[in-house]
């Protein structure tokens, strides 16, 4: 019950968990009303329609039936669904009651009012978190709460700094399918400029909001891509002037490479990079300049990323960003065999029509090669030339000599390639014999696999 961003993300686990029935009901009449518009909510619904998840809209429960156990919902259009289970997910309720005990102020529907002090209606006690109430508001996010302990923390110690409301920009992640809203999603023409790209066939939505002389970004909704979600964010909080062409913000670039105007390195120091640590590109930067050169120092240094992790791509790019405006040479390359990018060794192997590791280790690499170099020439092999991977066995690990991956406990799970999913019912047949005559545990995954669980090393070579 709830369509909202964390009814979505429980529906989706319903599902994830083997629930072969779920059900989503919202009392409004679109999904995820308070982040997205019509369309974008329409465009979602068909997404989350091919997951498997029954979507109904406008509906209302009046009550829950079953006598001693759930057993149906019944709306007020008179209508019923039937149901063995429930999971609640209709909206917060801040926990106000010790404030009206005290006689503090609340809101009609609950909260303890505050000011831009963070003050009660008694001025020596302060709320902060979801159980406040800001201008008709509860924050129900993390971010927001410590934005309101910082305030609060100020004002204790002779400081004069306010909270102002805070940024609501969510990304849903969890559901397979990408949503964002990002800044003043909802406004509309005249006071902005609307750009809206559709494209129902892949399932993506996108709409950008610009003010009306076109040079700033306001807000916008993603669904079914939202890559840009963070550079756009950015662009939004920091006021940055956009380029020419707008649209490029979301249909990509024209040629030079960015989508987002002039890039990570172009917002100011101040820029709030990780919002739930609130970490500043200055700080990021800053430990950059000290020695850290990749994510994982930047997380233990500045806390950036180890909250949601959604602004992970920004840190990466600005570690890239300082460490290339230092004079420091990134080069993408393999491993120290090979002094090439993965797609700069494919077109090489591509062009010379190279079929062996053995060659392309004398023609482009040295040394032996490794374990991270081995698999990706495999794959570029196996992905140009398409031949039955035990002709690469040379770069195969031992365990997979017989295309099969070791597990926990010393079996072994074999991966039959199937290309493109094709198979003939013969071959079905072999598959399962080989399984029932092992007793192995066997399953076909969305990826065109068979997995065959259990095998023991003994047993491989008889089974292929
Ligand atoms: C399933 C779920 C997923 C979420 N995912 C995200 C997310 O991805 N990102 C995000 O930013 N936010 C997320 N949120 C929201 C986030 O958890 C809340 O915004 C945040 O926890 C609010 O912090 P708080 O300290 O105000 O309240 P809480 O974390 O609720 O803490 C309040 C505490 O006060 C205690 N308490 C209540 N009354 C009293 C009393 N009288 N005396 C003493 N103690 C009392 C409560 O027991 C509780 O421990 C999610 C929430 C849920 C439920």
């Amino acid at each position: 019950m709830g369509g909202g961003l964390l009814g979505l993300e429980a529906a989706k686990a319903l599902i994830d968990l083997g629930i072969n029935e779920t059900h989503v009901i919202e009392f409004a009449p679109r999904l995820m009303p308070r982040q997205i518009d019509s369309a974008g909510s329409a465009m979602l619904q068909s997404k989350l329609t091919d997951l498997g998840l029954n979507i109904h809209l406008n509906k209302s429960t009046a009550y829950i039936g079953g006598s001693h156990k759930i057993e149906a919902l019944h709306f007020n259009d008179e209508s019923a669904l039937a149901v063995d289970m429930l999971v609640i997910s209709a909206g917060i309720r801040p926990r106000d009651e010790l404030a009206k005990l005290a006689d503090l102020h609340t809101g009609t529907r609950g909260g303890i009012l505050v000011n831009e002090k963070m003050q009660t209606s008694d001025e020596s006690i302060f709320a902060i978190g979801e159980c406040a109430l800001y201008e008709n508001m509860i924050y129900g996010l993390v971010a927001p709460g410590y934005e309101m302990a910082d305030i609060v923390v100020n004002q204790l110690t002779g400081g004069s700094k306010l909270f102002y409301g805070y940024d609501m920009s969510t990304k849903l992640k969890l559901i397979g399918v990408d949503v964002a809203s990002f800044g003043d999603a909802f406004i509309t023409e005249p006071d902005c400029r609307t750009i809206v790209f559709e494209d129902t066939h892949k399932g993506i939505y996108k709409r950008i909001n610009l003010s009306t002389d076109g040079k700033y970004l306001l807000g916008g909704i993603l669904i079914g891509e939202a890559d840009a979600y963070n550079m756009l964010l950015q662009t939004v909080n920091n006021k940055m002037i956009l380029p020419p062409n707008p649209e490029d913000l979301i249909l990509g670039s024209r040629g030079n490479g960015e989508t987002t105007g002039a890039g990570v390195m172009s917002l100011p120091d101040d820029a709030l990079i990780c919002s739930c640590e609130a970490v500043t590109k200055s700080a990021i930067c800053g430990v950059v300049n000290d020695g850290a050169a990749n994510v994982d120092s930047i997380k233990k240094c500045t806390k950036a990323g180890t909250g949601c992790g959604g602004c992970i791509p920004l840190v990466k790019d600005l570690v890239a960003g300082t460490m290339k405006a230092n004079g420091v040479y990134i080069k993408n390359v393999i491993c120290e065999h090979f002094d090439y990018s993965r797609q700069e060794l494919f077109d090489l192997i591509k062009i010379g029509q190279i079929k062996n590791y053995d060659i392309v280790l004398d023609h482009f690499g040295k040394g032996d090669g490794c374990e991270t170099c081995k698999p990706v020439v495999a794959s570029i092999l196996s992905s140009l030339w398409n031949e039955v991977i035990v002709k690469q066995d040379t770069i195969q690990d031992s365990n997979d000599r017989f295309l099969a991956n070791i597990q926990k406990g010393g079996t072994y799970s074999v991966v039959p390639r199937i290309p493109g999913g094709e198979i003939t019912p013969d071959k079905l047949i072999v598959i399962g014999t080989v399984a029932k005559k092992y007793n192995l545990y066997t399953k076909i995954t969305g990826g065109q696999r068979i997995d065959l669980f259990g095998a023991h090393v003994n047993d491989l070579p008889a089974i292929w």
